[in-house]
């Protein structure tokens, strides 16, 4: 843990932060007045933002739970995990397996601040909250929570949902790799993978917004988000827009132009 004094400097609420908007504009009550009136700024860009923004993390759920149910994974490691929000990963994977185990991991503080909520898990299971960022795989992979908690015996569920719009290349074809590297086969890869394939407009005024307000963005195409999954095996549906990755009833009618996400979960052979 970093001093009080450094955490204090990190923990800057006069400039907007992406945990925070993304909290706001899902209408969560863990955010500052910047957070707000820069989600305010996005949403006059893109009316569609709390539609695309709630299909991303519907997104999570339903990976979630297709990875406990139907790969029968019983250990996770999140990337990027955001504010509490219920439910969270490890409630949909306990649901399905009690036993379950999830390592969270954000960089801001204000998540941080919010772990002990993502920390109330099954009696039967566990979690823990790394406090660390993606550019650095080895303080998440090296970290005491991923070391007690992950048995690299077994296969692991990473998830790396909402986060690769603010990981700039060159380097994010290498830290996602890094992550994956230890991760025995059996292991899979869910994804979401942000894009303006679908309203190219109004997306790319988002990211400029995103950018103005001190946040770096990367938008992407499909054949650039399907490389993310290469000498992985897709599963069925392979790389869709978010909604359209096993929708369910909640998918009905969702407009494709309001979600700007690919999405997919692969399996390490
Ligand atoms: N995964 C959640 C939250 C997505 S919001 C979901 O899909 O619902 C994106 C989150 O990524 C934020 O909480 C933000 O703080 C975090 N984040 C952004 N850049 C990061 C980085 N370099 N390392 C770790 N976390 C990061």
């Amino acid at each position: 843990m970093s001093t009080p004094r450094g955490r204090q400097s990190r923990l800057t609420t006069s400039r907007a932060h992406s945990a925070r908007v993304y909290d706001y504009i899902l209408g969560g009550k863990d955010h500052y007045p910047a957070d707000a009136e820069a989600g305010d700024a996005m949403c006059r860009h893109w009316p569609a933002l709390p539609v695309h923004m709630t299909e991303n993390r519907r997104f999570m759920h339903r990976a979630g739970r297709f990875l406990a149910e139907e790969c029968g994974i019983r250990q996770f490691l999140d990337i990027g995990t955001g504010l509490p929000t219920s439910p969270n990963l490890h409630e949909v994977v306990q649901a399905a397996a009690p036993e379950s185990h999830v390592v969270y991991v954000d960089n801001d503080p204000i998540v941080l601040a919010h772990a002990r909520a993502l920390l109330q898990s099954s009696p039967e299971g566990a979690t823990a909250y790394v406090d660390a960022d993606m550019h650095n795989p080895d303080a998440i992979l090296g970290s005491q929570e991923f070391q007690d908690l992950i048995d690299l015996e077994q296969p692991v569920g990473l998830m790396v949902i909402g986060i690769m719009h603010f990981i700039l290349p060159p380097d994010d074809h290498r830290l996602v790799g890094q992550l994956l590297d230890p991760l025995p086969p059996g292991s899979c890869l869910a994804m979401t993978i942000g894009t303006a394939d679908f309203a190219p407009e109004e997306v790319n005024r988002v990211a400029q917004e995103y950018r103005r307000q001190g946040m770096p963005f990367v938008l992407r195409d499909l054949a650039s988000a399907t490389s993310f999954f290469d000498g992985l095996e897709l599963q069925e549906p392979g790389v869709t827009q978010a909604h359209a990755w096993r929708p369910g009833p909640e998918q009905d009618g969702v407009d494709g132009r309001d979600v700007a996400m690919y999405g997919a979960v692969a399996r390490k052979p």
